[in-house]
């Protein structure tokens, strides 16, 4: 019996990887899991982005189900410790993997998943670009799991007298199609990966002056709590370093492009040294220069 039992505990030890999850609260209602500034890998294994709960009364509103099948069966887990509440949907900010790769474990507690409307355009891969760079036991079960509840312009939830407002950002800005979750009551708005604060966002899935302006709408909001795809800052100000970053890659590009300075210089150029040590840089900033220059040059996204 007793091998039996080391046995088993063998097998779920090889089978499982403990994200070693901790809920922190952020308002009154809500908790995120806030994921590690780093980039996905065989050691965070995903857990390199925010999942955040909102209590309705009744139950939980899921934002971003997270990287993995297991990382969002531990989550839910921490969080029925805090309230034992059932989830009424999970909504999934945009189609980057690292936000929906949970939704797996939602769909088999029943839950309905709704998502930006490119999802309606995603096609199931090979192997996601999660499956290729983190270990495979923190990957079991993951499956691909697309919403069944698609976002066009705005929808609108009512959960125990509470509104939620999810709303696409119907331009390109951090992709092809973002969401935001507005809760009135809770003064709170769920912005995905249009805010990065613990790293420099990368422009390539997306569109500058789209990104820009749809900060700005976020900017008029009567919230007191911003949450973004990664990071923890979640007050008002949590929008500063990606706003900033991206208007001044949008001008010193748009005065380099009018002196006639070619791309590849504007590349080496281009330093913008306040934000140098931000988390990413030396990784993404010239290729964001770059993808930049493109876009406002040639018009190609
Ligand atoms: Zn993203």
């Amino acid at each position: 019996m007793k091998s039996l039992l080391i046995c088993v505990v063998f097998i779920h030890s090889l089978l499982a990887f403990d994200y070693n999850l901790k809920p922190e609260k952020v308002s009154a209602e809500t908790h995120c899991f806030f994921g590690l500034p780093e980039v996905m890998d065989e050691h965070n294994n995903g857990n390199m982005v925010n999942s955040c709960f909102f209590n309705m009364g009744t139950s939980y509103l899921v934002i971003d189900s997270g990287p993995t099948y297991s990382y969002a069966f531990q989550a839910y887990e921490k969080m029925k410790k805090i309230n034992n509440l059932p989830i009424s949907y999970v909504i999934n900010t945009h189609v980057h993997d690292d936000h929906w790769l949970g939704n797996a474990y939602y769909e088999e507690l029943g839950v309905k998943i709704i998502g930006s409307n490119e999802f309606s355009n995603e096609t199931k891969v090979e192997m996601t670009r999660m499956q290729k760079r983190i270990s495979p036991d923190a990957y079991v079960k993951t499956r691909q799991v697309f919403p069944t509840i698609f976002v066009n312009d705005e929808n609108v939830l009512n959960i125990d007298e509470k509104k939620v407002y999810i709303k696409s950002v119907n331009k390109k800005a951090h992709t092809n199609s973002d969401l935001l979750i507005h809760i009135p009551d809770g003064k709170i708005v769920f912005v995905g990966d249009l805010v990065f604060n613990d790293r420099l966002p990368s422009i390539r899935d997306g569109n500058l002056n789209g990104w820009i302006d749809s900060l700005d709408e976020v900017r008029t909001m009567d919230v007191d709590y911003i949450v973004g795809g990664h990071g923890e800052i979640v007050d008002r100000t949590s929008i500063d370093m990606t706003y900033n970053y991206l208007k001044m890659l949008r001008d010193r590009v748009s005065m380099l492009i009018e002196d006639g300075v070619n791309i590849a210089d504007a590349v080496n150029m281009l330093k913008m040294q306040e934000f140098k040590d931000v988390n990413f840089y030396d990784s993404m900033h010239r290729q964001n220069v770059e993808i930049a220059y493109r876009m406002m040059e040639w018009g190609s996204e």
